[in-house]
């Protein structure tokens, strides 16, 4: 289904926190120890309802722990950006989800990372421990470019660039997730044309050799022209108040629990 303008695209965000999240554990600094909510991010990641369809991007570490904090009724899908224990390594909780919708979960991703996956997680795909507890995945390759259906909605996979190794960013209708990001290839400039509201990493202050800083973030949320963006995947340099108190009003920094709606 191509989403048209009668589709409501509900975005919640699971976690805005980098790979270690936030508060670091051993961490003295000022945003490690505040009081401010907004300042605990678990690892990134979204769920997406689309009418009565749920998307999943990415199944963190923190993975058991966003499902019991804000529950996704169910998984229709899973869109997996790279293969980066903080975006991967929930998966052997999606056994809930087995259990619940009594079926394997459909899994979308690079060739790469499927590979990788049934490297790192070999229990999910040897027959001889059917039933024994493990994640039931349904693995399908999808290439950037080329758009696919991912519980009936049409998904179009960005190729990313995460340092030197490209990864998958995702656009719906007129939202797009990217993180990890630390260049984007024209040719996904030219698939972002028209996106309303993005959601892209910003780490920190500092550069980055793996992902954008905040004012690369900034200078290409500019460049596309979108109309809203929203940056995650933050490390614990940036306070949640202070830095959305300098941004321009167009542009936030997420936090956990965090909803955002888009008409498309
Ligand atoms: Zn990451
Ligand atoms: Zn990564």
């Amino acid at each position: 289904m191509k989403l048209d303008e009668n589709h409501t695209i509900k975005i919640r965000v699971l976690g805005s926190g980098t790979s270690m999240g936030v508060p670091v554990i051993g961490c003295k600094c000022p945003v490690c120890t505040s009081n401010d909510p907004h300042n605990k991010r678990l690892r990134s990641s979204i769920s997406i309802a689309v009418d009565s369809r749920h998307i999943l991007i990415d199944c963190s570490i923190d993975f058991r722990e966003q499902m019991l904090r804000w529950p996704m009724p169910r998984i229709d899908a899973l869109l997996l950006t790279h293969t980066h224990a903080d975006h991967v390594n929930g998966i052997d909780d999606i056994r809930s989800y087995n259990y619940m919708q009594q079926g394997p979960i459909p899994v979308f991703t690079s060739a790469h990372s499927i590979e990788d996956i049934r490297r790192r997680f070999p229990h999910c795909f040897n027959p001889m421990q059917k039933g024994g507890g493990v994640p039931q995945l349904d693995l399908n390759e999808i290439t950037a470019g080329k758009p696919f259906d991912a519980a009936g909605i049409e998904v179009m996979p960005l190729r990313v660039m995460h340092g030197r190794l490209p990864i998958l960013g995702f656009r719906i209708g007129r939202f797009a997730y990217m993180t990890d990001c630390s260049g984007i290839p024209e040719q996904t400039e030219e698939l972002l044309e028209g996106v309303d509201t993005l959601i892209i990493s910003a780490l920190r202050h500092r550069p980055h050799e793996t992902h954008f800083c905040l004012a690369q973030s900034l200078e290409a949320s500019q460049k596309l022209g979108v109309r809203r963006a929203f940056f995650t995947h933050i490390a614990d340099e940036l306070d949640h108040e202070k830095t959305n108190r300098d941004l321009p009003d167009w542009a936030r920094l997420l936090y956990d629990g965090q909803v955002i709606e888009i008409q498309n």
